[in-house]
């Protein structure tokens, strides 16, 4: 009977840490493909590199990312064909190639007509890469998701990209690796493994703590937790720390699921009306257009010691 019982037990436990499995959602984006060099060396090499663990995370932990390139990226007189390869890695694994425009601008500085230049030019590769797997959803990523610092702006870019088939991408959890990724690769550089390693512990943490918040804050927003929207970039800490960072993110409950999927759920209609110079999470901006108060003092930022490297760069 103790046998039966402790069996019972251990199936009661299996099936709820299973059951713990399936009760959040995540969708990751990727931003300013193919990558983002901040170290010594070549492009092709160390972009290589970074593609192959990136990949090789999202396929270990079976996630279907979108990743949005800057097309401007491919220029190059030697190696734009190794370049482009770069790309044809991620279609080949069964990603989606979205678009961030060709050369990253900050859309304050530009007026309508030349973002819109942009918007066309930084597609003409990765639609010739996605060509097999038309049809599929089209997505575009403001650079620094500045969306338009006026309501002319913001509106006029928004039915632009409607019209020529794409959804605009927001992001509910933002985890500054851009920011670690600074002092990352110059620890690499310096070849200081002690100060990597602690780098990527800090940055880990702080993808949790993130997630953590938005975690917290969408219940007060709809009412109930939403599926997240994960932003993080083609770069060297990222590549290095993507395996253990979806590792924990599914151990917290995740199920990573695809941006159509998440976008599909009714919270992603809910209207962003804010105007702003700056870049604010989703949960901020619907938060703001629904005319509500929230206390975002909780939404962490990277760790002073962190901030004092980048600074001192
Ligand atoms: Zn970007």
């Amino acid at each position: 009977m103790k046998r039966i019982l402790l069996i019972i037990f251990l199936f009661g436990l299996v099936t709820s840490v299973h059951a713990q499995k399936a009760t959040r959602t995540m969708a990751v984006t990727i931003d300013d493909l193919p990558y983002v060099k901040f170290r010594e060396g070549s492009y092709v090499a160390r972009g290589q590199a970074a593609t192959a663990k990136i990949l090789n995370a999202l396929k270990k932990h079976k996630v279907i990312a979108v990743g949005f390139v800057n097309e401007h990226m491919l220029e190059s007189a030697t190696d734009r064909e190794a370049r482009i390869d770069l790309l044809r890695q991620w279609v080949k694994s069964g990603m989606i190639l979205g678009n961030h425009t060709y050369s990253h601008p900050d859309f304050n500085r530009l007026t309508v007509e030349q973002f819109q230049e942009e918007i066309t030019k930084g597609e003409v590769v990765t639609r010739q890469l996605m060509k097999s797997r038309q049809p599929y959803q089209l997505y575009f990523r403001h650079p620094m998701t500045h969306t338009g610092d006026t309501r002319e702006k913001k509106e006029a870019i928004e039915q632009f990209l409607r019209a020529r088939g794409y959804k605009i991408t927001p992001h509910t959890i933002e985890n500054s690796d851009f920011i670690f990724n600074v002092p990352y690769a110059q620890a690499l550089e310096k070849g200081d493994e002690a100060l990597a390693k602690r780098l990527r512990e800090e940055y880990l943490n702080f993808t949790i703590a993130a997630t953590e918040f938005a975690e917290k804050i969408s219940p007060q927003v709809f009412g109930r937790e939403i599926p997240q929207l994960l932003v993080i970039h083609a770069n060297d800490i990222t590549a290095d720390a993507l395996d253990e960072m979806l590792q924990r993110l599914a151990a917290r409950g995740y199920k990573f699921v695809s941006l159509d999927k998440v976008m599909a759920d009714p919270v992603y209609q809910t209207k962003d009306t804010m105007v702003t110079r700056f870049g604010p999470t989703w949960l901020w901006r619907w938060t703001k257009s629904k005319g509500m108060d929230l206390d975002f003092d909780d939404d962490p930022d990277p760790p002073k010691w962190v901030m004092d490297l980048y600074n001192s760069r």
